[in-house]
């Protein structure tokens, strides 16, 4: 075998057994179908620059964000060496108590005293922080809590920046003098199109940082297609099949390990085994592809008339927890990203397409002034407070393929996910008071009533045995030996926050029950 493990994917998953695995002695691949992104001009300026920002390889475009459109949800991802850590938000919150007694995996540990120290060693390794500062849309977002009866309900969210001295490099302050350099974070709001100031904790910048020193390897820009157990249950190892991802007559590359981690998150991970089971690894759950669920996240965008810079900060400085079950937060990009204007409409509800068509038409005639001026503003996102509202409402779909193979969504259990949340809506209105502005809402969740989610989770759940889930409570796939899922696609419940240290703290114990190398 040419590697002990290979790991398909580095992200959150991807990165911690990169770590982990390479600390115990295990000679380790990752392989990224993205790219490197660690000089400042690899990110892009602004998100206008599509050809950095965006991941459409096959239009050219080799950034961060991943745009994939479903019947019923529309997902946003990462993609480069780093995966989601690139293009997140910084926002690390640790899942309420329900998360670890429900779902395919309530009853396999007590989650919560398990992953206790995981969630502990995960905020350390991704350098989680109190926002100390407090911007105009943390004030804006502080006086809604007022306003609606809660004050003590708002707090500053535990992010993964290095906030120093503004603009400072400092050798590195995290990792013992083993991390790289870092500088003080300016403030600038743009850490979702890529931080351009060596001051977001991604995770080339952690894990995959350490990894590397502890001799791990990473192949860039090479997407693996296909997974080929040696033996029926891989028990003699695997072949692992990739091409370059940017050349369409790339040559296929064979490597071959004794392990595989699949870390590709569910846009990858999921996709590829839908296509595997039908080919190189049948014994693969039937549950492949199920459980697969969402935040219930709404987004809509309250531009303000003011002449006030809504840009300042991080991209998620605080957060209002509602009640048990419900939270939002402020959401912003850095000056001049205000390419989501181009898919903003009038905020409505309805049942129906066409009722809500017709609603956002009128509202053009009846409130044209504030419409008009809202489109037209000078820089959309200096002007503009997002609000990412998120509920823990337990409903699930199916990822399948259809007879194209394309995967696709369908509704499974529970109710649908909801485009248009009147819950969010009556806050966005409030917040149109707080900062004089206009609320507004992506025209495919408005019109269309598909909502958006960055925090897509499950298809590869845990459970019991083959019957119940795809992976064990240790993650391991049930059917293959030697064979893990370390990504979003093993979260079994819902989770109700921000996934990433999530995802973290389960890889974290995941592999610290795997043994030294002999
Ligand atoms: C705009 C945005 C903001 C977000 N903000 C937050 C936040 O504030 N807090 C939070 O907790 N979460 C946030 N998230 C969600 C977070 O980014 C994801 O939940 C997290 O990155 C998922 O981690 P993962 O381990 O599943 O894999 P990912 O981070 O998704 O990484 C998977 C990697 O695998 C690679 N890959 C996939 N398939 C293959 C293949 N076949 N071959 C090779 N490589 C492959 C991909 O290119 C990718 O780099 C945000 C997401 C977005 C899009």
């Amino acid at each position: 075998m040419e590697y002990d493990y290979i790991i398909i994917g580095s992200g959150f998953g991807g990165s911690v057994s990169a770590l982990r695995l390479s600390q115990k002695g295990y000679k380790v691949l990752v392989i990224e179908q993205g790219k490197w992104f660690n000089k400042p001009e690899d990110f892009p300026k602004t998100n206008w620059n599509l050809r950095k920002w965006l991941w459409m390889p096959a239009l050219g475009l080799r950034g961060i964000f991943k745009l994939s459109f479903f019947r019923h949800v529309t997902v946003l991802s990462g993609t480069g060496v780093g995966g989601g850590s690139l293009v997140y938000a910084n926002t690390l919150p640790i899942p309420k108590d329900e998360y670890f007694n429900t779902g395919s995996w309530a009853k396999l540990a007590d989650w919560k005293s398990e992953l206790a120290p995981f969630y502990a060693l995960g905020k350390k390794m991704l350098g989680a922080t109190a926002h100390p500062y407090m911007s105009r849309s943390d004030k804006a977002m502080q006086q809604l809590a007022t306003e609606i009866g809660r004050p003590e309900a708002f707090e500053k969210t535990d992010v993964a920046v290095y906030f120093g001295k503004p603009e400072v490099t400092v050798p590195d302050p995290y990792f013992d003098g083993q991390g790289p350099d870092r500088t003080g974070c300016c403030l600038c709001g743009g850490c979702m199109v890529g931080c351009r100031f060596n001051a977001k904790n991604t995770l080339d910048k952690n894990y995959l940082h350490l990894a590397q020193k502890a001799g791990a390897k990473i192949l860039a820009e090479s997407r693996v297609f296909d997974v080929k157990p040696i033996g029926e249950q891989g028990e003699n190892g695997y072949e692992v099949f990739y091409k370059p991802t940017f050349s369409t007559f790339g040559k296929t590359q064979k490597m071959t390990s004794k392990g595989v981690v699949f870390a590709g998150g569910v846009m990858g991970t999921v996709k590829l085994l839908l296509n595997l089971k039908r080919t190189s690894l049948p014994n693969l759950s039937d549950k492949l592809g199920h459980d697969v669920r969402t935040n219930s996240e709404s987004l809509i965008g309250v531009t303000t008339f003011q002449k006030v810079d809504m840009t300042e900060g991080i991209a998620i400085g605080s957060i209002i927890q509602l009640d048990e079950s419900r939270h939002v937060e402020p959401v912003k990009y850095s000056a001049g990203s205000g390419f989501w204007r181009l898919f903003f409409a009038p905020m409505v509800s309805g049942n129906s397409m066409v009722s809500r068509g017709l609603k956002a038409i009128g509202k053009l005639f009846t409130e044209p002034w504030s419409h008009l001026k809202a489109f037209a503003i000078d820089d959309w996102s200096k002007r503009t407070l997002i609000m990412l509202y998120m509920e823990s409402i337990d409903s699930t779909l199916r990822f399948s393929k259809d007879f194209l193979g394309n995967m696709t969504s369908r509704l499974s259990s529970g109710p649908p996910p909801e485009g248009n949340n009147p819950k969010a809506q009556e806050l966005a209105r409030k917040m149109e008071k707080i900062i004089d502005g206009k609320a507004m809402v992506m025209n495919i969740e408005t019109i269309l009533g598909i909502p958006t989610t960055a925090h897509i989770l499950g298809g590869a759940v845990m459970g019991e045995d083959v019957t119940a889930g795809v992976i064990d409570r240790d993650n391991k796939v049930f059917g293959y030996e030697n064979m893990m899922i370390c990504d979003g696609s093993m979260i079994s419940a819902n989770i109700g926050v921000n996934p990433s240290l999530s995802i973290t703290a389960i890889t974290e114990r995941a592999m610290s029950l795997i043994p030294e190398k002999k």
